[in-house]
């Protein structure tokens, strides 16, 4: 399953005008856990400004939202948000298909829309970090006790002892 949002974010072309137009959208993720381990509760916020020169269009595209993440160390639960932006260039121009990008999109003769919500999702999930920690220095869990060391002290002792030799500790040898 792919993420998608849930209403198509796109504009009309011939509403377009030469030189820069500017729109905002509000869309909503749907299926975002299935891909990000990451879910986006909130809507997305979608500022778009498209300037247009002959044949191209250049779409600066700027997305913010708030992920639900669950820490990497502690499992604690923690929302942030995530913003980014991208400029990706829709044209009629095949050759500028040439110079192959990533985001280059070549529009066909007969089409009526430019459509960015793939875009837009995108350059969302690109800025979900690899690690996820709901703070930069967060404690984790003790690997003995297993409490969230953030909000917790425990007197586990965390040496290179494994628990259970720790009764060897205490046999007096020397009788
Ligand atoms: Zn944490
Ligand atoms: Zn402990």
């Amino acid at each position: 399953m792919t993420p998608r949002v849930q209403e198509k974010i796109s504009i009309p072309l011939h509403s377009i005008k030469e030189g820069v137009s500017e729109y905002k959208f509000r869309s909503k993720f749907v299926e975002s856990e299935v891909l990000t381990g990451c879910e986006f509760r909130e809507k997305i916020d979608v500022s778009l400004k498209i300037t247009k020169g002959g044949a191209d269009y250049l779409c600066e595209i700027s997305v913010r939202s708030v992920g639900h993440f669950i820490c990497d160390r502690c499992l604690e639960e923690f929302d942030r948000e995530v913003k980014a932006s991208s400029a990706v260039l829709y044209t009629y121009d095949k050759s500028s298909a040439e110079m192959e990008s990533e985001s280059l999109h070549v529009l066909s003769a007969s089409a009526d829309e430019i459509d960015i919500s793939s875009d837009v999702i995108d350059i969302l999930l690109l800025e979900v970090p690899a690690k996820k920690l709901c703070m930069e220095d967060c404690k984790g869990l003790c690997p003995v006790c297993g409490k969230n060391l953030n909000t917790e002290n425990c007197s586990c002792v965390k040496d290179e002892i494994d628990p259970r030799w720790q009764g060897l500790r205490n046999i007096d040898f020397s009788k």
